[in-house]
């Protein structure tokens, strides 16, 4: 057979073989409990602004977990990166993509997979700012305050994790292990 399209890092790892850090159940379980903080915290009304493409996942389930909560968001994407197809960060964000809802006057719920240096929070929190959100609060699953450069905290932390290369439920690495429904460490 001809030698697949789809070439893999040389460290490549199947799935099976990614030791489990945080389980599906375990994620969960995590995120009703942080609906009730922001339900608490937000409100009812707000837009969720999720960072693409690592925060899909997290973001498709935080939002069924609001909605359970009481919540009733508006809810849309921003795309930024700062990884390539490194395990280390560029250091360098590029905001790719513009939202379709306007932001002006809103609260927003900035939503990502993890909080490392910081950089990509701050300038998703700047541009959102630049455009007229009423305020900016951020809710990430995984906080590395290990590799943090900035100081910039999140209001919601799902789990800290440690200084750790982590894939899965959104995470990648090289595009590959989105699909995983926990959080695994590759490392
Ligand atoms: P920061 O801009 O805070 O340094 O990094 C945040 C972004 O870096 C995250 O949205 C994520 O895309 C990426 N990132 C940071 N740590 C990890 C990690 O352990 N695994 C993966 N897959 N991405 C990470
Ligand atoms: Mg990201």
């Amino acid at each position: 057979m001809a030698s697949s399209v789809f070439e893999k890092p040389a460290d490549y790892r199947p799935a099976r073989e990614v030791p489990v850090l945080f389980s599906a159940e375990t994620i969960g379980q995590r995120i009703t409990a942080l609906a009730s903080e922001i339900r608490v915290a937000m409100g009812q009304e707000f837009l969720i602004v999720g960072l693409l493409r690592g925060s899909f996942v997290f973001a498709a389930d935080l939002v069924r977990a609001l909605h359970r909560a009481g919540c009733a968001p508006q809810i849309d994407f921003l795309t930024l990166s700062s990884y390539g197809a490194a395990k280390e960060s560029s250091g360098q964000v590029d905001m790719h993509r513009m939202m379709s809802d306007s932001v002006a006057g809103k609260p927003v719920l900035l939503v990502d997979d993890i909080l490392e240096s910081g950089r990509t929070l701050e300038a998703a929190t700047v541009w959102l700012r630049d455009q007229g959100a009423a305020s900016v609060e951020a809710c990430v699953l995984l906080d590395k305050p290990t590799g943090r450069t900035l100081p910039i905290e999140a209001r919601f932390v799902g789990f800290e994790v440690p200084p750790r290369f982590v894939v899965g439920y959104g995470l990648d690495y090289a595009g590959y292990y989105r699909d995983l429904p926990f959080i695994g460490v590759l490392d």
